[in-house]
């Protein structure tokens, strides 16, 4: 079962956390009929579970929202629903302690249901006992999962870069270069890589701005790869089996031809287009099979 199936948009007073924010902003928490809440529900994990992974920020957005609700509004009643919750930080720990101090409720919980009952909304949940238990409120605040933007897979499009299975961009190495891409000269930083909270958005584009820092050394010239790949165009029978194995994008088809052909320039030389041709007509420069045999022979010697 879902944790917290879809309600929004169907129950009046069930908003996002963008919607409450923006209230927050505004500096009026009201309801639909233009007065404060008594009691508000905020409900986390929202589509985690389909999602597949953690959103990382609401638990701690979501600990902030209950205590701006009890700062601005005097006699409201504040409930926050979680799963687990996720307080890495140093600082989190008291912060949560400070919010329990101000007397919201915090409920783990599983199996939220929520209805509209004569204009109150009934959440339904289990308990980390194993019960079922309900209480209304006026007004549920979602933490919906944080998911890519929309535009994420047009640009990975363009600049032939990866998306991994939950469709953010993927790094080229999760521990030893988490903010590059296997595209040479394009960098990656913040929620485009999945959710992230703003600390570590920030820290993540200082190190692509470092990196790219680093390579802009006056008089440095871009040295080109020599190991690039290489296509026997009497051996290509066109069957673009190649095209679906390089990672880089780098081959592409000739239609008048019939044949793929390699962007010399943009080749890795990481050879697994070699090893995927069935006519054996791609070759990487300089590892040529006779090359290959005499340093073997060098080496037995
Ligand atoms: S896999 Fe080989 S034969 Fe097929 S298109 Fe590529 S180079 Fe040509
Ligand atoms: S060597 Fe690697 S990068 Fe170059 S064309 Fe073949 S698969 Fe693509």
């Amino acid at each position: 079962m879902s944790r917290v199936p879809s309600v929004y948009g169907d129950v009046e007073n069930v908003i996002t956390a963008l919607e409450f924010e923006t209230m927050i902003s505004s500096g009026k928490i009201v309801l639909k009929n233009g007065k404060p809440p008594g009691a508000v529900a905020l409900i986390q994990c929202v589509g985690r579970q389909e999602k597949g992974y953690c959103s990382k920020t609401c638990c701690l957005y979501s600990i902030k929202f209950a205590r701006i609700l009890k700062d601005k509004l005097a006699d409201v009643d504040v409930s926050e629903f979680y799963q687990d919750l996720c307080l890495p930080d140093k600082a989190d720990q008291n912060y949560f302690e400070e919010a329990k101090k101000k007397g919201i409720h915090f409920v783990q919980s599983d199996e939220i249901e929520i209805k509209d009952i004569n204009d109150r909304i009934k959440v339904k949940y289990k308990s980390a006992e194993g019960k079922k238990e309900e209480l209304s409120v006026d007004m549920a605040i979602l933490a919906p999962a944080m998911v890519p933007s929309q535009d994420t897979s047009k640009t990975a499009e363009m600049l032939n870069l990866p998306l991994d299975e939950t469709g953010f961009f993927k790094e080229a190495h999760e521990m030893l270069n988490p903010v590059a891409t296997p595209i040479e000269g394009v960098f990656v930083a913040g929620c485009a890589l999945g959710p992230k909270n703003i600390p570590d958005s920030i820290v993540q584009s200082q190190a692509a701005a470092g990196k790219i820092l680093s390579t802009l050394v006056p008089g440095k010239k871009l040295e080109p790869e020599v190991k690039t790949a290489e296509i026997r165009e009497e051996f290509c029978t066109g069957c673009q089996t190649c095209l679906s194995v390089c990672f880089y994008g780098v081959i592409s088809f000739d239609e008048h031809k019939g044949i793929s052909i390699v962007n010399e320039a943009i080749c890795r030389g990481c050879g697994s287009c070699v090893g995927s041709c069935p006519s054996g007509a791609i070759k990487i420069k300089h590892f040529t099979y006779p090359q290959l045999y005499r340093e073997v022979l060098e080496a037995l010697r």
